[in-house]
């Protein structure tokens, strides 16, 4: 088991979030496609054996997540090859959902299973990027305020002012290293 993070609030965002140590340069996790088939199979996507172009999707759409949502943070507008890349990766390949009328005339509505669910899968956390990015207002979305962490999350709290990714993880690292500055008065 890879150390995978769920914390930050939206599939998009945990995608975003495998990029671990952002606060530095960065720690990548989806380094092979059986680890994207990991993450996938986690979050209930995983139907089949990724590629290593899927494996290069994935990064190229959580960069773009990231600096989409960053903008969207800053009230800037999004770069537009992150809009197209973020609709090109959604537009995936989802089969339309067909009727279908047995002979006993019984009718029913059914989803064609993609030639593609790796693409799929890939599709619904972009279609996630999207649904949060277009939301009015747009949310607070955070970066952990634990200087070595570099999570980020959506704030739900009620005054919109969570600073760490976790209370378990960074919250109490921070207090820690609060309350060994004050004893040591560094
Ligand atoms: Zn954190």
């Amino acid at each position: 088991m890879s150390d995978w993070i769920w914390d930050g609030g939206r599939l998009c965002l945990d995608l975003v979030n495998t990029l671990r140590d952002r606060y530095r340069e960065g720690r990548e996790l989806l380094v092979a496609p059986d680890l994207l088939a990991e993450w996938l199979r986690e979050v209930g996507l995983g139907t089949s054996a990724p590629t290593d172009e899927h494996v290069s999707t994935a990064r190229e759409l959580r960069e773009a997540i990231d600096r989409a949502v960053h903008a969207r943070a800053q009230g800037s507008p999004i770069a537009a090859p992150d809009v197209e890349l973020i609709n090109e990766v959604a537009r995936g390949e989802n089969p339309a959902i067909q009727l279908r009328v047995s002979s006993d005339g019984s009718v029913a509505a059914f989803r064609p299973a993609p030639q593609d669910p790796v693409s799929a899968a890939l599709a619904a956390v972009a279609v996630d990027a999207i649904e949060l990015l277009a939301a009015e207002p747009f949310p607070r979305v955070a970066v952990c305020a634990y200087h070595r962490c570099g999570l980020r999350f959506l704030d739900t709290s009620p005054a919109r002012n969570r600073q760490w990714c976790s209370m378990a993880r960074c919250g109490n690292r921070a207090k820690a290293r609060q309350h060994y500055a004050r004893r040591t008065g560094s």
